[in-house]
């Protein structure tokens, strides 16, 4: 176990003090409770790696939990996605999956005791009345009519009402607590209501089903969890969540604990705003690269270890905050800079005919993976008469800064040879179609024999050495900072979000890439084979990130 001496944040300090005073037998557990009514964003992975990470860090076990209690909007389609996305994450509940819905016996249970207790009754009010009679934040509420039902009507009741006797909405378990509370959850909550709904879990075993906030304290308690750790917006809850672990016979006594969501700007982190734009089809799926769902940036080429690295950096707190995409992508830039391989690639092509080199001559170059790791190898890059490079990396009447080719200018491609731009042939259209050039023979690799300055380098491939690739370009998927703010976040898309380009000219090795490799084309960005389209005879590569941050550029 290694613990940090000076604790990095509050929930660290919390559980150092319990550890030292013998709290809970020494136990840390804790658990990551999603509702399976969607895929995973990247909010979801901070409270992943915070929950796995503590415990990992103290000794104990996190549990993965899916709180499945409104069997309406859950599908077994989101349970097999968030496992595969905690997993990827590289996180391991090991034999701790559960599931609210493996409790419904036991929270039926404990809602019996309630019952038996006085403290829960049979409402039977409509849902309409139940607002009314709830009062509002400067009014206290009243009580139901039905309030002070009998124990044995009550327990008749909600006995009838698991038989399947009733239709929604004819009856719901309410706590019996304090209609005129401040806090609004404490006004007699709902504790169950009647479902006639199939369950992706328990099947039609039940036609009722307990409320979240039933069901979650006691579902932690079951586990024996000792840091329930959820987002700030519980903190009004934790009123009732202890106050149901206080009326009844709980076999342990977690506690609650809230920190502050993830946001980010130029996204949005909420599941049912994700599932519209899936459902409305502007992404083609949660796991469109543009979606910020963990399968989404994965499918980007965003590294799992760039994205515990940015939860770590981002750091826990109890005030709302919102951060800047481009830290989450300076993570990943920085982590592939270090990880991903190089190689060329050009994407949008023009040819350039070098007439002095003999037709039908080949040559390779050994070039290096990674400038700074001579670990990663070198692999060999053909050359020939003709290469293609950048349509951007020719300007026949080129402004004064500009270094690339132009007529009679010089440039070095890269690792190979030193060109000198002779002439420009065009197609009728008036369009480039072929840059014709001569190289220096003296000057193999790169470097001038004279020692004569050369400032520009182009990338370039060989066209008897390249596959065709097909480039996605994906940029932010909103053009607003904080979409929803002032305007319906569907009209504030990015309308060039996405941009495709076929016919890109890479090096031969990348249609050896296997899906979700991850390099860096010189001078483009850094690229990934994409997870599904990519195969032997079709290369198709996103873009992860640009080399540098251009919108930091744009803002500033
Ligand atoms: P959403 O608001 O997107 O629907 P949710 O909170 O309803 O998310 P859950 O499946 O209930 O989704 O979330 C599981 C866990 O992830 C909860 O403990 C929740 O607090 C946490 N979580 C959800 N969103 C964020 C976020 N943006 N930042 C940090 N933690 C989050
Ligand atoms: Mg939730």
């Amino acid at each position: 176990m290694d613990t940090p001496s000076t604790p990095s944040n509050f929930l660290r300090a919390i559980i150092e003090e319990d550890l030292k005073n013998g709290k809970n037998e020494g136990r840390v557990f804790t658990r990551f409770p999603p509702e399976p009514n969607g895929f995973l964003h990247i909010g979801h992975a901070k409270s992943i790696c915070l929950n796995f990470g503590l415990a990992r860090d103290y000794g104990g076990r996190c549990h993965l939990r899916f709180d499945d209690t409104n069997p309406g909007k859950e599908d077994p389609v989101y349970v097999a996605s968030i496992k595969e996305d905690v997993r990827w994450l590289g996180f391991d509940w090991g034999e701790h999956l559960y599931h609210a819905s493996d409790y419904f016996e036991r929270l039926y249970a404990f809602a019996v005791e309630l019952i038996e207790k006085g403290k829960a009754y049979v409402c039977s009010l409509s849902a309409e009345e139940v607002r009314e009679y709830r009062g509002t934040l400067t009014e206290p509420g009243k009580n139901s009519p039905y309030r002070d039902r009998s124990v044995e009507e009550n327990l008749d009741l909600f006995a009838r009402m698991r038989a399947g006797e009733f239709p929604e909405g004819a009856h719901i378990l309410r706590a019996k607590i304090d209609m005129a509370s401040p806090n609004m959850n404490m006004r007699d909550p709902a504790l169950y209501r009647i479902l006639h709904q199939e369950h992706q879990n328990t099947g039609n075993t039940w036609c009722i089903y307990p409320m979240y906030d039933f069901a979650h304290g006691l579902s932690d308690s079951l586990e024996r969890i000792t840091h329930s750790i959820c987002t700030l917006e519980f903190a009004d809850h934790k009123p009732l969540y202890d106050w149901l672990l206080d009326q009844l016979d709980v076999p342990s006594r977690p506690v609650q604990y809230e920190f502050n969501r993830l946001n980010i700007n130029f996204t949005v982190t909420s599941k049912r705003k994700l599932k519209t734009l899936v459902e409305n089809g502007v992404v083609a799926g949660w796991n469109d690269p543009r979606m910020p769902t963990i399968s989404g940036l994965r499918r980007r080429g965003f590294p799992p270890a760039a994205m515990r690295d940015f939860c770590e950096r981002i750091g826990v707190s109890r005030s709302d905050s919102c951060v800047d995409m481009g830290v989450l992508e300076n993570c990943v830039r920085e982590n592939l800079d270090a990880k991903a391989p190089r190689a060329m690639a050009v994407l949008r092509p023009v040819k350039l005919v070098i007439e002095n080199y003999p037709e039908g001559q080949e040559e390779f170059f050994e070039l290096a993976n990674h400038p700074k790791n001579p670990d990663m190898g070198s692999r060999k890059v053909g050359f020939s008469r003709e290469v293609f490079i950048e349509d951007s990396d020719f300007m026949e009447n080129p402004c004064a800064k500009f270094f690339r080719l132009a007529p009679g200018k010089e440039v070095r491609l890269r690792g190979a040879y030193l060109v000198t731009c002779t002439d420009v042939v065009k197609n009728d259209d008036g369009t480039v179609r072929e840059v014709l050039c001569t190289y220096d023979p003296a000057s193999r690799g790169g470097d001038a024999p004279d020692g004569r300055k050369v400032k520009g380098t182009l990338h370039w491939v060989s066209a008897r050495h390249c596959a065709e690739a097909e480039v996605r370009l994906y940029d932010r998927l909103f053009t607003a900072e904080f979409p929803g703010k002032d305007a319906d976040f569907l009209d504030q898309i990015n309308p060039s979000s996405l941009e495709t380009l076929t016919g890109c000219k890479v090096e031969r090795s990348l249609t050896e890439a296997a899906p979700e490799d991850r390099f860096q084309f010189e001078r483009q960005g850094f690229f990934c084979a994409d997870r599904f389209d990519h195969a032997p005879d079709r290369a198709v590569f996103n873009r992860t990130v640009t080399l540098r941050d251009s919108w930091a550029k744009v803002a500033g």
